[in-house]
């Protein structure tokens, strides 16, 4: 098949372009490198099954393509507050040109959602069926706001339309070709440890996060993807629950750090506690996450140690 990837330089755009042409598929990567790198998919450049478009997924586009992953949006809180309109564009506008492109080309539509769209939830572990708990004027509602209008947008594609989608809601996701400036909470903390730096706990770090290596994601998404019998949302993410106390506490013991423990302001909004609830993962795509967070967190430690050139 030919496959677009929009994002496609990005940290999971790049594994996910990997996977596909590893499955034999070509690759159409489209990305307007603001958040995403040319390094990321260096490797692929020369590879007769991977092209690399600079476009910008507000603009309209036309391909002919059998398959689209909306992958386009900068991910991490510091870079999608940079600029908060520009974020709320990229969902909204990206998503439309998407599904318009798919109904014109009939293409399957993959929508990269995310658990942002629970909020700070006040149900735990959250399942599907939760509607969430989300702040539509504070710092993250350009982010978690325009993915929920996002899937808003895909399932009336769908009901009106009859565009075939797939909506993914992805939890805290990390490893390798992170970016070290993203300020996520992983690639901060490892760098921050590889560097000598004190590692910046926000506020008591009793707040709970739930990680999954990008490996087990690329295949939830391919799992989804390739099957016909739901089209999401579906929660794909590894239920491990940490505290960001227990993950710097993990950093500093796998990297061998002499860096401290600092606390600094909790950001507003900051959700209190995520972990997924992946039955329906589980029953109807037969997937589960299988890299616990201490192998995970090894490979990306040794992955920013050669980033940084140590
Ligand atoms: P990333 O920042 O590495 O990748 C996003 C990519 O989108 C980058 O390459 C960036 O340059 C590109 N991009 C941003 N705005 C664009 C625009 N207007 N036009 C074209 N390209 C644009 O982040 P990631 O972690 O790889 O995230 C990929 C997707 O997965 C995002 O949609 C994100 O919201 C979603 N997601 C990720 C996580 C996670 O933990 N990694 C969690 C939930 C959802
Ligand atoms: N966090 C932290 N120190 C950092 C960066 C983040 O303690 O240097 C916390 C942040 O406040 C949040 C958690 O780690 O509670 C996850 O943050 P991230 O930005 O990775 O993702 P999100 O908040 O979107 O889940």
């Amino acid at each position: 098949m030919r496959i677009l990837i929009t994002g496609g330089a990005g940290f999971l755009g790049s594994h996910l372009a990997d996977r596909l042409i590893a499955d034999s598929h070509d690759v159409i990567c489209m990305d307007n490198l603001f958040t995403g790198t040319k390094r990321n998919i260096a490797h692929l450049v020369d590879n007769p099954r991977f092209e690399f478009i600079r476009h910008d997924v507000i603009d309209s586009f036309k391909v002919e393509v059998d398959q689209i992953y909306n992958l386009a949006c900068p991910a991490s809180p510091v870079h999608y507050q940079h600029n908060a309109i520009k974020t709320i564009k990229t969902s909204v506008m990206g998503a439309i040109n998407c599904l318009g492109l798919a109904k014109r080309v009939n293409a399957r539509v993959f929508q990269a959602s995310t658990s942002e769209v629970y909020g700070d939830p006040d149900i735990h572990p959250q399942p599907e069926s939760y509607w969430g708990s989300v702040n539509p004027i504070g710092m993250r509602s350009c982010y978690d706001e325009g993915k929920r209008c996002a899937e808003t947008l895909f399932f009336d594609y769908h009901r009106q339309n009859g565009v075939d989608i797939r909506v993914v809601r992805i939890f805290n996701t990390y490893g390798p070709r992170m970016s070290p400036e993203d300020g996520r909470v992983v690639s901060n903390f490892i760098v921050q440890a590889l560097k000598g730096e004190d590692i910046t706990v926000y506020g008591d770090g009793s707040q709970t996060r739930s990680f999954c290596y990008f490996s087990d994601l690329i295949e939830g998404f391919v799992s989804l993807m390739e099957q016909e019998s739901i089209v999401g949302p579906v929660n794909i993410g590894n239920p491990g629950e940490f505290t960001m106390l227990e993950l710097a506490e993990k950093v500093v013991a796998l990297t061998g750090t002499r860096s401290k423990i600092v606390h600094h302001e909790l950001p507003s909004d900051d959700p209190k506690q995520r972990r997924p609830d992946i039955s329906l993962a589980k029953k109807a795509l037969g997937w589960e996450p299988t890299v616990p967070l201490e192998e995970g967190l090894k490979t990306t430690i040794a992955y920013f140690k050669e980033y940084l050139g140590g």
